[in-house]
């Protein structure tokens, strides 16, 4: 019998079984499953496309952050709020009668975004009147 110590460890195996059958090889269960994994037998756990998902893992998907009036109730669905709050915002610096919104909202003690959001509906309104009446802004 050649196979004398294990294929393993290389420790030396405790006796040859008696008999007929598979020549041993491991010293034990423990050794024959190692050589078995390192063969990339079955019971190695992980396949190789498991093996490539562990080494390279997804980009970190975080949420980006978003305006501070955004932080409540959906978030994709109010995109289209900060277009017209970004809209309001500018038209406070470019048109005096939005200035006066604005500082007037202040005045009435809301917070920056608040007076903003009030001028954003405001306008919105205007331009929602101007759609149904078929009008043009004058
Ligand atoms: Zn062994």
């Amino acid at each position: 019998m050649p196979a004398r110590s294990c294929a393993e460890c290389g420790q030396r195996l405790p006796r040859p079984l008696p008999g007929p059958g598979r020549t041993q090889q491991y010293c034990n269960q423990a050794c024959r499953q190692k050589a078995y994994r390192r063969r990339g037998g079955r019971a190695s756990g992980t396949t190789g496309a498991q093996r490539h998902r562990q080494q390279t893992p997804p980009p970190a998907t975080r949420p980006r952050p978003g305006p501070k009036f955004m932080t409540t109730g959906g978030a994709k669905s109010l995109d289209h709020t900060h277009v017209f709050y970004t809209s309001a915002l500018i038209s406070i610096r470019c048109s005096p009668e939005s200035r006066r919104f604005y500082d007037r909202k202040r005045c009435e003690g809301k917070r920056h975004t608040q007076a903003v959001m009030a001028l954003a509906r405001r306008r919105v309104n205007v331009l929602w009147a101007l759609l149904r009446d078929e009008r043009c802004y004058e």
